[in-house]
């Protein structure tokens, strides 16, 4: 294969589809990572901790720092079978409470290329150490 000479700008247009190529691959992996995913939160002991630990982190795909668009609470049910709320009795609706689990997201926007990101996490106050 003879090597052709790109102009600056297809090398630049190459270039920029390698990095967002590249950029949709880091997004993949860090939404298999701990936190990237309802299913995959981390653990923390309190609220006051998700800020701080989710402004630590750095855009994926140009690393400058995310400003925090939302962080909210996200009640998720943590057996698809609960049952239905106009069949259970108190005793079932106890039951449906304790199957669900109250995650935290905090929603991410880099400051500088606007990319977004969602990470998740658990709140368990009585962590064992
Ligand atoms: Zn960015």
């Amino acid at each position: 294969m003879a090597k052709k000479k790109l102009s600056p700008r297809a090398e630049r247009r190459s270039f920029e589809r390698a990095a967002n190529k590249l950029g949709e691959g880091l997004e993949r992996l860090a939404r298999l990572e701990a936190g990237g995913d309802r299913s995959r939160p981390i653990a923390l002991e309190s609220a006051s901790q998700v800020e701080p630990h989710a402004l630590a982190l750095t855009c994926l795909r140009c690393g400058s720092p995310y400003r925090l668009d939302e962080h909210a609470a996200v009640p998720v049910p943590r057996e698809a079978t609960a049952p239905r709320d106009e069949t259970r009795s108190g005793a079932e609706a106890r039951r449906t409470q304790r199957a669900t689990d109250i995650l935290r997201v905090a929603r991410l926007r880099c400051s500088q290329c606007g990319a977004r990101r969602e990470v998740w996490f658990c709140l368990s106050p009585a962590l064992p150490n």
